[in-house]
């Protein structure tokens, strides 16, 4: 039977009108390739309300960024400012309406910057996400002490101000590093993780590391919010958020399992899944639907998903419930069928 991971239990933290941690649903995060200031940044938002995106993360380079926060429709996600070394940046950004700052405590200068963030984000009931960067050790070791390190001096820093709205993070492009380092955080804080490989490549390689490296620790119970990092659009993003989440029963939606095909297959399962899964990818109905090459294994194989398709001799289908065969379908009533029922389960 399948298990759902029992999450590692965490503070809650406020961002505008969602929680991260506090045992609250994983929050999936991704950050626009376009600029604050750049009119093209509507299509990729608009996007990723569309695709499920809970909380959208931006650049922010210089004033006129920071500024641009205020104006612009961020369709209702709380809006993230990711800011690097100027922590006049992170003031104005705070001021200008951004729901939270992921900043780097190391790479802001003196000390009393940082607190200066944090008052301001005090000041406005804003979180700051603090992420320590672990890019420039390569002593396996030394790394995990190092992270360790830091982040318990900035947290520290901020525990000192009376402040607790606080998220963490450690930034790695190994899977194997981001596994052992978030393990060793979440032994050590409270607070709520926000997990992610960085820099880990292509829609397909990047996607495999993804779900590796947050995929193993969402099962130790490890991780309150995720970013999946690719070099794609940032709705592709979310996607994969989705299926990893997905895969681990850590997020509602249809759940789609196929076979692979063999010599014995009588419909295009390829096909059908890939349809099935792009019609399907944003409709609320917890249920599991197979798609099976052929109804001599099919039905028996994918018993316990909720409803199912196996290829019929002919090219069409049976349609199949809880492993009971309901009827025969054409080819072109599968997936219009399919939906249907998946819309009587979402009811
Ligand atoms: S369900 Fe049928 S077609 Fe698919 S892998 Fe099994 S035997 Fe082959």
């Amino acid at each position: 039977m399948e298990q759902i991971p029992q999450r590692q239990p965490t503070r809650s933290v406020k961002v505008k009108n969602t929680v991260i941690g506090g045992g609250s649903r994983i929050k999936i995060q991704s950050m626009t390739t376009a600029r604050v200031t750049d009119d093209d940044i509507c299509g990729e938002l608009a996007a990723l309300k569309a695709e499920g995106c809970d909380i959208v993360r931006v650049a922010v380079n210089d004033v006129a960024d920071a500024l641009a926060i205020k104006s612009r429709d961020f369709l209702g996600m709380p809006v993230v400012a990711d800011i690097h070394f100027d922590y006049k940046l992170a003031l104005l950004a705070i001021e200008n309406g951004a729901d939270k700052v992921r900043v780097n405590p190391s790479n802001l200068g003196a000390r009393e910057n940082f607190v200066k963030v944090i008052h301001c984000a005090r000041a406005h009931h804003v979180p700051i996400r603090i992420g320590a960067n672990c890019g420039s050790v390569h002593d396996a070791v030394n790394v995990g002490q190092s992270v360790s390190d830091s982040l318990k001096e900035y947290v520290g820093v901020c525990e000192n101000e009376g402040f607790y709205d606080i998220v963490l993070s450690v930034k790695s492009s190994s899977v194997l590093q981001t596994i052992e380092l978030n393990r060793e955080v979440s032994r050590i804080f409270d607070y709520p993780l926000h997990l992610g490989v960085t820099e880990a490549g292509t829609l397909s390689g990047g996607s495999i590391k993804n779900a590796i490296g947050i995929g193993a620790l969402l099962a130790d119970g490890i991780g309150d919010t995720i970013r999946v990092s690719l070099s794609a659009a940032p709705y592709e993003e979310v996607a994969c958020a989705k299926r990893i989440l997905r895969a681990l029963d850590l997020y509602g939606g249809v759940k789609i399992v196929s076979c692979p095909t063999c010599g014995r297959k009588k419909a295009d399962v390829i096909a059908l899944a890939s349809e099935l899964e792009r019609a399907t990818s944003s409709i609320n109905a917890d249920i599991t639907i197979a798609v099976m090459g052929c109804e001599v294994n099919g039905p028996g194989e994918a018993k316990q998903a909720d409803l199912g398709v196996a290829g019929a001799v002919g090219g069409g289908a049976v349609l199949f419930e809880k492993g009971k065969l309901i009827k025969k379908l054409t080819k072109e009533e599968i997936i219009p069928e399919l939906l249907k029922y998946i819309d009587s389960y979402s009811k």
